[in-house]
């Protein structure tokens, strides 16, 4: 399940998922995940906080954080722990993998039904079952790979 946009069907399926766990869909809640799921970056929890300031002044990194987190709990965004510490949040819910560019720190979704459905190497069995797979490809974007180029012209 994916919402994309908070219309008023998904604002009251929204709030039908929070009944059944017994959390209110407040509006600080709603505005956190109406920013989550029109951002295309992978933000952090600092990067929705910027970016609801200017509409919430009176919002809290903390209570972001913790919504995120609820968020997380009820299946809305996936958590990333790429880029080292950084804690990431990712509301598209459909198999997919990440190209990391290591410049600019720009993250790309990248579907692979190819090796989504691959079978897995013998000694995956031996260690168990796989639940999930997830490729982490790192490298330079396109963007950054102009940049340096124009960087090296006279
Ligand atoms: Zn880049
Ligand atoms: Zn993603």
């Amino acid at each position: 399940m994916t919402i994309v946009t908070t219309d008023k069907q998904q604002v009251a399926q929204l709030k039908d998922i929070f009944k059944r766990a017994g959390i209110k869909l407040t509006h600080q809640r709603l505005e956190v995940y109406s920013a989550m799921t029109s951002a295309d970056d992978h933000p952090s929890a600092e990067t929705i906080y910027l970016r609801l300031q200017k509409k919430i002044p009176t919002i809290a990194l903390d209570t972001i954080y913790r919504t995120l987190t609820t968020f997380e709990e009820l299946g809305l965004v996936k958590k990333l722990h790429l880029m080292g510490e950084r804690t990431l949040f990712d509301a598209n819910l459909h198999q997919h993998h990440h190209f990391v560019c290591n410049r600019c720190q720009a993250i790309h979704d990248i579907y692979w039904p190819e090796f989504d459905n691959s079978v897995l190497p013998d000694p995956a069995d031996v260690m168990g079952l796989a639940h999930s797979r997830h490729i982490e490809l790192r490298g330079v974007c396109t963007r950054c790979m102009e940049e340096l180029d124009d960087q090296k012209k006279p």
